[in-house]
This record gives C-alpha cells, sequence and structure tokens, in this order.
C-alpha cells in the first residue's frame, strides 16, 4: 500500500546492545514499511561515541532542538568495566545527562497499562505519570558537618550592593552537628511548570504538584504559589475545556491517594520526591519492559522519547553466544509512536498520530487478546512454562499482523 508522509523530520538517536538489535527490527519492520519520513540518523552507539570524542550526542541533541522530534535507543552509560571492555578513551558522561542539559525540560516517566498484566498495586488500571524537577535542591545543596559548638546562619548579599540580610538558623551546643543550605531558581520552577501543564494537556490527564509547604512555607510555598500563577494565567481555561484541572496536593496526602487511585494522572515533583517516587510507582507497575519516557521542554514543542530500560545487557549476551532471546520490544517501540504523535500533532498531521496510536494498540492486543508476549510478561503473569512466552521476533511477528490489519480495515 501507499505510505503515510510524514511532513518533517524526526531525529533518531541509536543506541547499543540488545536495545540496539531491537531498535532495528522495530525500524525495519514496523516503521519503514509504513512511513515515509526523513529519519536524521545519529548513532549513540558506545563505539561511535568514542570515535567522535562524544561529540556525536551533542550533535544529536542539537538536532533535536532545530527538528523538536527526538526517538532514542537505549545507551551504555560508561563504567570502569566498559572503559575497559570496549577500550574507551575515556569514561564518557551519561548520553541522556548530556542531551538533557542541552535541551533542558523535564522528565516525565509513564507505564505502559496492559490490562492481562497483574500489577503490584492491582488498583493501578491507569498509568500515573511522574514529572521529576531535575534541578536543584538537595541536589546541589551544600552539606555541612558542625564539629563544635557554634552558630549557624545564612547570609544573602545582593548584587546591587544593598544591605546584607543574615538569617539566624541554630546555636549547637552540646557538640556539633550537621547543616545544609540548598536552592532553586524561579526561572527553572516555571520552566517546570509549563512543561508539566503541556504534559498534562498533551495525554488529557489531571495534573498534582506535590510539595511540603506546610513546614517549608517560604520553600516550598514559592513551588505551589508560581504553579497556581502560571496555571491561572495560562493553563486554566484549556485544562476546563477538556474537562481537565491542576490542584497542589501536600506530599504526604498524594502519595496516600496515589496508593489507593486507579492511576490516570500526573504529579509533579520537587527533585527528591520525583526520585523516590518515580522508583516506587515503577515496581508498582511491575515490567521495566513496560515504562516509557520522554522529555518535554517548557515551550512544549521540544521533545524526546525513549525507554526507561536499560540496554538488557543480560540478554544481548545470550544472543552473543547465538541463543534465542525473548526481549520485551513494548517500551522502545512507545519511544517511536510517543515521537510520531508529538511530529504529528506538530505538523498538524493526524493521519501519522492515528499511525501511531494504531502501533500503540497492535502491542497491547499481542499481548492482551491474543496472549502472546516476551517471557519477561509470562512471568509477571505467573507463567513460569517455557510456552508461555514467544522469543523477540515472534513477538514481533504478532504485532505486525495486528497493525497490518488494523491498517487495512481502515482503508
Ligand atoms: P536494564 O534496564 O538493561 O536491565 C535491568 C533488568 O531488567 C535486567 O534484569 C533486564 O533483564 C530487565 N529488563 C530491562 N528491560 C527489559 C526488557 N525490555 N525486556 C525484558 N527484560 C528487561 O539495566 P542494567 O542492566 O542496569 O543496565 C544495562 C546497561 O544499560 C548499562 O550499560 C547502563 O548504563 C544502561 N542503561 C541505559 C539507560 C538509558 O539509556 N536510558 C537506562 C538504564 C541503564
Amino acid at each position: 500500500g501507499r505510505k503515510i508522509k510524514v511532513k518533517n523530520p524526526v531525529v533518531e538517536l541509536d543506541g547499543d546492545e540488545q536495545t540496539r538489535i531491537i531498535w532495528q527490527m522495530i525500524k525495519d519492520r514496523l516503521i519503514l514499511p509504513f512511513l515515509d519520513v526523513d529519519l536524521k540518523y545519529y548513532d549513540l552507539g558506545i563505539e561511535y561515541r568514542d570515535q567522535t570524542n562524544d561529540q556525536v550526542t551533542i550533535d544529536a541533541a542539537e538536532a533535536i532542538k532545530k527538528y523538536s522530534v527526538g526517538v532514542k535507543c537505549a545507551t551504555i552509560t560508561p563504567d570502569e568495566a566498559r572503559v575497559k571492555e570496549f577500550g574507551l578513551k575515556q569514561m564518557w558522561l551519561s548520553p541522556n545527562g548530556t542531551i538533557r542539559n542541552i535541551l533542558g525540560g523535564t522528565v516525565f516517566r509513564e507505564p505502559i497499562v496492559i490490562p492481562a498484566i497483574p500489577r503490584l498495586v492491582p488498583g493501578w488500571e491507569k498509568p500515573i505519570i511522574i514529572g521529576r524537577h531535575a534541578h536543584g535542591d538537595q541536589y546541589k545543596a551544600k552539606d555541612y558537618v558542625a564539629k563544635e559548638e557554634g552558630t549557624l546562619e545564612m547570609v544573602f548579599k545582593p548584587k546591587n550592593g544593598g544591605p546584607e540580610e543574615r538569617i539566624h538558623v541554630f546555636d549547637y551546643k552540646n557538640g556539633g552537628g550537621v547543616a545544609m543550605a540548598m536552592y532553586n531558581t524561579d526561572e527553572s520552577i516555571r520552566g517546570f511548570a509549563h512543561a508539566s501543564f503541556k504534559l498534562a494537556l498533551d495525554r488529557g490527564y489531571p495534573l498534582y504538584m506535590s510539595t511540603k509547604n506546610t513546614i517549608l512555607k517560604k520553600y516550598d510555598g514559592r513551588f505551589k504559589d508560581i504553579f497556581q500563577e502560571i496555571y491561572e494565567a495560562e493553563y486554566k481555561k484549556e485544562f476546563e475545556a477538556k474537562g481537565l484541572w491542576y490542584e497542589h496536593r501536600l506530599i504526604d496526602d498524594m502519595v496516600a491517594q496515589m496508593i489507593k487511585s486507579t492511576g490516570g494522572f500526573v504529579m509533579a515533583l520537587k527533585n527528591y520526591d520525583g526520585d523516590v517516587q518515580s522508583d516506587i510507582v515503577a515496581q508498582g507497575y511491575g515490567s521495566l519492559g513496560l515504562m516509557t519516557s520522554v522529555l518535554i521542554t517548557p515551550d512544549g514543542k521540544t521533545f524526546e522519547s525513549e525507554a526507561a530500560h536499560g540496554t538488557v545487557t543480560r540478554h544481548y549476551r545470550e544472543h552473543q553466544k547465538g541463543k534465542e532471546t525473548s526481549t520485551n520490544p513494548i517500551a522502545s517501540i512507545f519511544a517511536w509512536t510517543r515521537g510520531l504523535i508529538q511530529r504529528g500533532k506538530l505538523d498538524d498531521t493526524p493521519e501519522v498520530v492515528a499511525f501511531a496510536e494504531a502501533l500503540e494498540k497492535a502491542c497491547i492486543d499481542a499481548v492482551d487478546k491474543d496472549g502472546i508476549m516476551t517471557k519477561d510478561l509470562a512471568l509477571a503473569q505467573g507463567k513460569t512454562d517455557r510456552s508461555a512466552w514467544v522469543n523477540t521476533a515472534q513477538y514481533f511477528d504478532a504485532v505486525e499482523r495486528r497493525l497490518k490489519s488494523a491498517l487495512e480495515s481502515k482503508l
């Protein structure tokens, strides 16, 4: 049949090991046969990163800036063992960190819910999407050990030469103790707010922002006020038109409500809360092979998506030995579909959005309706018999079959 035309380019970031193999299969079997798309290809495989002194990662980030949409395969973040394994010139930084530093923006993690796959928290029938404010707070704090009696103060010196402000914090008496000063900026909190409102509108879910503002009245109060101001000035109308809402929640109320909920909302969390809660939520949904992650900038235009898992090294070692593998490609496929949906929305090409949604449905229905799944999902169902799962290629067969019949029935 005729291919669907994608108006503007998509930036493709290739990666490593088992996910690199899966990435190629996705492209060959589920994308290129159906779409006429200009892919701007960047090879972020560890060998080429080393060869280019990591310039390829920077170039890829610049390309995402230019074309707005990037899809990324999982990549190795080198440690000492990897430096040895690949004879690397140096221990290159995490590509995700490099890209995030260049693009800015917020990372949101979203689980893919498949009804037939049980979750550790069974009530979570819809996704809980977590956005973590990955800037400042404890992660850029100065902490300090006071070894003797003394007084702790904070001092603020205005740049314009105005009088210093001294805030008395504590008098250490019987021996010393510990102290910490941390900060954030209005600019970064605003960017976080915009990215969160845009993502919630995009996904059609309400947004909750959580802090401990009853205790940190000024610090967390500032987060609360900035979100509220921006919501009322710029987003409230659009939220209400879609039947959605934004509310601030105390973090302890939020986590209690989260556990009892059926999902279906976005949580915007401060840096430390986001760090802790995103792992709790990931465990609650179960499979790493069903967790996606998107990076979105405050203007809502620049968008990068990827699977939240790594390169699945253990399966790659089996593959290298010529053994069969059963690796779940769903989160990697969703890296492509979420990127394509964003591309289709920016280009105003609903046929591209519809294709991506059909591909997502094919992935879910292959598991949910046909009972065809990879080993990780079969194990999540408590099935340990070899007949309960298929190998990686056979799962692709099932998705391809469903995708083709869905596309044909639309013609
Ligand atoms: P991993 O996510 O690759 O694997 C963790 C565990 O989950 C393993 O037991 C694995 O078998 C299982 N698993 C993960 N995804 C799966 C899937 N799709 N199907 C079936 N099982 C799956 O993490 P790791 O082993 O800690 O790291 C491997 C490599 O990945 C490392 O080099 C690390 O630097 C890299 N990494 C990259 C990213 C990224 O690019 N975003 C994220 C995490 C780790």
